[in-house]
């Protein structure tokens, strides 16, 4: 990974990312989906959001987060003083799924150099995940039940797993877990800025994930 790339690189790679995204028939869900959906916000941004795929919103509109869950993450970044231009967010696989399916680990392995690419131009301090399908991409085995609002160090970055704002739309408890969870954020980037979490334990058993993203 380059630590040096200037943010005017990181505004053109990710730009010509997105083209070749939009022109990717690497898997079949380019098939069924009207377009691709590959990301939205700020090439430098300090926190990178990443959920499972994009929705019937998302594909019609060709930016994640949209409809009722993005208008929640649009109160939540408002709550800690945020707003879209400030952060990156992008799901791990760029098409939709037909029906909102699952995608099958064949279409994420075909779609998993796009977010590491992403992942290595953009060089977040934090990623939070959106969901238990997002948090497993990177901890297998963890459960969002117990893994929620507990930041994870990893070799160049902190991961921070919150509940999806659909489910959170769903279930009132979710919802207030999911704020009190968000509302830790601006915490947990400044920790990483002043050095008292530094994303550099390459033994934790929680990075096998991330192996496969190298
Ligand atoms: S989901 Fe990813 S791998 Fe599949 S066609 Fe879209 S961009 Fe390519």
């Amino acid at each position: 990974m380059n630590k040096d790339l200037k943010p005017k690189d990181k505004k053109k790679f990710l730009e010509k990312l997105a083209s070749e995204i939009k022109s990717c028939q690497k898997c079949g869900l380019c098939k069924t989906a009207t377009q691709a959906v590959p990301g939205d916000g700020h090439y430098n941004a300090d926190i990178m959001f990443i959920g499972e795929a994009p929705g019937f919103y998302e594909d019609r509109d060709g930016i994640p987060f949209v409809g009722r869950a993005g208008k929640l993450l649009d109160f939540l970044l408002h709550q800690i003083n945020l707003a879209r231009k400030d952060i990156y967010i992008t799901n791990i696989v760029k098409h939709r799924p037909p029906e909102n399916r699952d995608p099958t680990e064949a279409e994420i392995l075909a779609c998993q150099p796009f977010l590491k690419k992403q992942i290595e131009i953009i060089q977040p301090k934090v990623i939070a995940t959106l969901g238990r399908y997002a948090m497993n991409y990177f901890l297998p085995n963890a459960k969002i039940s117990a893994s929620h609002g507990v930041e994870v160090i990893m070799p160049n970055y902190v991961l921070y797993p919150l509940y999806h704002p659909a489910a959170a739309l769903r279930n009132g408890t979710v919802k207030k877990t999911l704020i009190l969870d968000f509302l830790r954020l601006p915490e947990i980037v400044k920790k990483v800025e002043s050095g008292e979490i530094e994303a550099k334990d390459q033994n934790n058993e929680n990075n096998a994930q991330y192996e496969l993203l190298k």
